[in-house]
């Protein structure tokens, strides 16, 4: 263990909640190590799941601030804000950022995705938004304040979580997408075609399988979109949710080694080089228990990974031992939770489900290697037996395929 003096420094990148979990914990468990916290962002740690509430007006931004200066001061946590962390050089063990050199012992990347921009022209700025930052949500808000129309572009969560704000504040909602039904890379059609008479009975007009060729506009403003199956929608507000591309810059001729998926580490979120980490959406690390890599982007997974890397990063070897779970609403009528896996993840994975059309309750359980690896639920109250399954996945046990269908009636909590 390389020391300074009788005290370890940590540096941390991006200061989500994968980032800032970390830094509480090594504050906790280390009282005279030294943390440096960076974001290119200005704010302290926000709820990014409370974007969608705050752009339906439904929180304010004071109750999204998850931590502010005063908390970073009392457990001596140096934040630098607005700081883009420009290279990390392990041959001396240093991190650069704004032209100076900061030491580590071990340091971590938490720097998560950005969305990624509407690829037709026109689409750059002005009343075209992604949806990511607090700074996006402050936007839209405005934007939305009065607009009389919006159009929601992608089948994506972040798409939806738009068409729904957009609806919440009364202006008229397009919800425009390529595939068949929203979030088909994850959904089978049963469970699209739910959410499709949700958003239908919430008043949104839906597109499928269109896409928009160009951004209409007049002196700089977008006032209509041209799409691919001829139709143009008239809008004032445009919100795109095509997904994210990770931000993985910032270890280039590092040494590290990264992929388009993420920085790969291991399943104690170590990099192939020692001493650095990568936390939460950005992490793309091997899980033992459903033993195979992949990249999780949901809250929760961002906070227990903070919690494990911190251990590691003081020399542990914790290894992440969680099954990721997320549950949302989705428009008024409609409910999902996800935990574990699902298709989007691997082409290879088996899927059972069942339908009860008068409670709109819809369950999917997801299998590989005759192992049950995650599930769905959507339907308000639909989620008992969720957490024995979850322990199901936990322990690796192995099911018969006839038996998978009766596994669907697991009730108990
Ligand atoms: C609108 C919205 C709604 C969501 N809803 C849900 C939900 O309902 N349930 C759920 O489970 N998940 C949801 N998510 C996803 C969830 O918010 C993320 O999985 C989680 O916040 C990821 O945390 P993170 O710490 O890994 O990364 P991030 O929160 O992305 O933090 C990374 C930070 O690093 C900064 N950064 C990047 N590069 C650098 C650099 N070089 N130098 C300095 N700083 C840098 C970034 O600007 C950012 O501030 C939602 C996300 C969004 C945007």
């Amino acid at each position: 263990m390389s020391l300074v003096g009788d005290f370890r420094r940590y540096v941390i990148v991006g200061n989500g909640f994968a980032g800032t979990t970390a830094a509480e914990q090594l504050r906790k468990h280390d009282p005279s190590c030294s943390i440096v916290l960076f974001t290119d962002e200005p704010y302290t740690l926000y709820n990014r799941i409370a974007l969608p509430p705050m752009l339906r007006k439904q929180v304010t931004e004071q109750k999204v601030i998850m931590r502010d200066l005063a908390w970073h001061e009392k457990l001596n946590i140096e934040l630098h804000l607005e700081t883009r962390v420009e290279c990390v050089v392990p041959a001396e063990k240093i991190v650069q950022a704004g032209g100076k050199s900061y030491p580590y012992d071990a340091m971590l990347v938490a720097t998560g995705g950005r969305p990624n921009p509407h690829p037709a022209p026109g689409s750059d700025g002005g009343n075209v938004y992604n949806f990511q930052y607090m700074s996006d949500t402050k936007a839209i808000s405005q934007e939305l304040e009065t607009a009389k129309a919006g159009v929601a572009i992608g089948g994506s969560f972040i798409a939806y979580e738009l068409a729904e704000a957009f609806v919440s504040r009364k202006v008229e909602t397009h919800w425009i997408m390529r595939g068949p039904y929203a979030l088909s890379r994850m959904l089978d059609d049963v469970a699209g075609n739910m959410i499709d008479e949700a958003a239908k009975a919430d008043g949104v007009h839906m597109h499928y399988g269109d896409e928009i060729t160009e951004f209409v506009r007049d002196n700089g403003v977008v006032k209509k979109i041209r799409t691919k199956n001829g139709g143009d929608v008239e809008a004032q507000c445009y919100g795109v949710g095509l997904g994210l591309r990770m931000n993985t810059e910032v270890l280039d001729g590092s040494g590290v080694d990264t992929s388009a998926n993420g920085i790969l580490c291991d399943d104690g979120l170590e990099t192939n080089v020692k001493g650095i980490f990568s936390a939460g959406d950005i992490a793309d690390f091997y899980d033992p228990i459903l033993e195979m890599r992949y990249r999780m982007g949901t809250w929760n997974n961002a906070g227990a990974h903070g919690k494990v890397v911190a251990q590691n990063m003081m020399g542990g070897s914790e290894k992440y031992h969680d099954v990721p779970e997320y549950s949302s609403l989705l428009f008024k009528g409609q409910t999902i939770t996800q935990f574990g896996l699902s298709p989007e993840y691997r082409k290879d994975i088996e899927t059972v489900f069942s339908v009860d059309k008068e409670k709109k309750w819809y369950r999917a359980l997801y299998f590989w290697e005759d192992r049950l690896v995650g599930g769905l639920f959507m339907g308000k109250g639909n989620r008992s037996g969720k957490r024995k399954y979850v322990d199901t996945i936990k322990s690796k046990e192995r099911f018969p395929k006839p038996q998978w269908k009766t596994m669907l009636e697991w009730t108990h909590d």
